[in-house]
């Protein structure tokens, strides 16, 4: 069920466009603790972060802060890691089976370094994954531009650059609708649009779900999957969940001169770019503690410069779109919560920065959870 006109006009509307399996950092690390007072004071245009005077908020916070200790990231970082190539798998798997057309393209991602803390840091996560067996290299600035020709445009110099060759794009929105029409067309399923859940209930050894129509569904089986909105439906039934939406934007631009092919990561200016046919969208922002959906002109603006000081000739920036802005569903260790939570009420929520690229997994995992119960 899903309260818009149709699926996947959440977060998954608008985002980066990634399947980034290699880029599995997670948000918190020993690097965030010092930047704190510098993001609550508004110092960096691309992470804000907000104080709300709410307890569940405080306690995200502070959870979140014990998961930014170099153990936790690192487990953390190789857990999502993990979770990104049970995903590949299961995508692959799904494709040899059924044609679905998203603008899939296998063109890897490059992550833009400058300066020696960044490589430094750069390094260490790569020695970090390559150990749990993903395919990422260190690259001069030169050999970057030889996978990428387009990086030669920046005026900012490049020190290094991680690349992943199995990294993929594709349309997010797109696969969502398409994977939607086919278990409606070959599998018997059945999708409410246009209706909210506003309430849950266990009774009778049934799962009943209050709609806004007033209507009530029950079932079996429920599973919660509304992103960042989860914990609201399933804080009265004394399930706590600590996901709090850290929000982002994104634009697109008709391609300039010199448009990149791979998928890249602007490390420094938390930018990525992503070629959509003849179009380039760049996405990026992280406010968290934010609830305003709007599009606020000022960041917009602030993404386009960063964009244009990376990749002044990747995209006409002089006809940018109006943007977008989202919600990602964060949650203080950045993995998804994927568990059954009693009888008839399952979870898969939570997926941050990546809820595409850990689509398919957590989809498996979720199954599984649910098959066990
Ligand atoms: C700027 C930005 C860039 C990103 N880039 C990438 C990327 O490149 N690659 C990647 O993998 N991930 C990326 N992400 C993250 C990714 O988009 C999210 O993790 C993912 O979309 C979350 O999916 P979801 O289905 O859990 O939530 P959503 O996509 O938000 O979907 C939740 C749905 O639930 C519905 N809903 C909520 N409450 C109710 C209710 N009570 N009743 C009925 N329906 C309800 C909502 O309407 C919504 O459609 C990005 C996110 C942002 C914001």
């Amino acid at each position: 069920m899903e309260r818009n006109h149709d699926v996947a006009l959440g977060a998954s509307l608008g985002n980066g466009k990634q399947l980034s399996y290699s880029h599995t950092n997670a948000l918190g690390s020993p690097k965030m603790i010092p930047k704190i007072p510098g993001l609550l004071l508004g110092l960096d245009d691309s992470f804000r972060l907000s104080l709300r005077p709410e307890l569940r908020f405080v306690e995200w916070l502070l959870r979140f802060m014990g998961n930014s200790t170099g153990p936790a990231y690192r487990r953390n970082t190789l857990q999502t890691l993990a979770l990104a190539n049970e995903s590949r798998r299961a995508i692959d798997r799904l494709l040899e089976r059924h044609l679905i057309e998203f603008d899939r393209r296998k063109v890897g991602k490059l992550v833009l370094l400058r300066g020696r803390k960044e490589v430094q840091a750069a390094r260490a996560s790569m020695e970090l994954k390559q150990k749990a067996g993903l395919r990422q290299n260190l690259l001069s600035a030169g050999e970057a531009a030889e996978i990428e020709p387009a990086l030669v445009q920046s005026s900012d110099p490049l020190t290094a650059a991680l690349y992943a060759p199995d990294d993929e794009t594709g349309d997010c929105n797109l696969f969502a609708s398409e994977l939607s029409a086919l278990i409606c067309r070959e599998y018997g399923v059945g999708v409410l649009t246009g209706r909210e859940a506003v309430s849950l209930e266990r009774k009778a050894g049934d799962t009943r779900v209050r709609l806004d129509t007033g209507e009530i569904l029950s079932a079996d089986q429920v599973v919660i999957a509304s992103g960042y909105c989860a914990s609201q439906l399933l804080a009265p039934l004394g399930h706590k969940l600590p996901i709090t939406p850290m929000k982002g934007y994104s634009f697109t631009a008709p391609i300039g001169n010199a448009p990149p092919q791979v998928s890249i990561t602007d490390s420094k200016r938390r930018i990525v770019f992503t070629r959509a046919g003849d179009r380039l969208l760049v996405a990026g922002i992280a406010e968290i503690g934010r609830l305003n959906a709007s599009v606020d002109p000022a960041r917009l603006e602030s993404m386009k410069r960063s964009a244009r000081q990376s990749l002044p000739e990747a995209a006409d920036y002089s006809k940018v779109d109006a943007g977008w802005a989202g919600f990602r569903p964060m949650t203080p260790n950045s993995q998804p919560i994927i568990r059954q939570l009693e009888p008839g009420i399952a979870v898969n929520a939570g997926h941050g920065m990546l809820g595409w690229t850990l689509a398919m997994g957590s989809a498996d995992r979720l199954s599984q959870a649910v098959a066990q119960h």
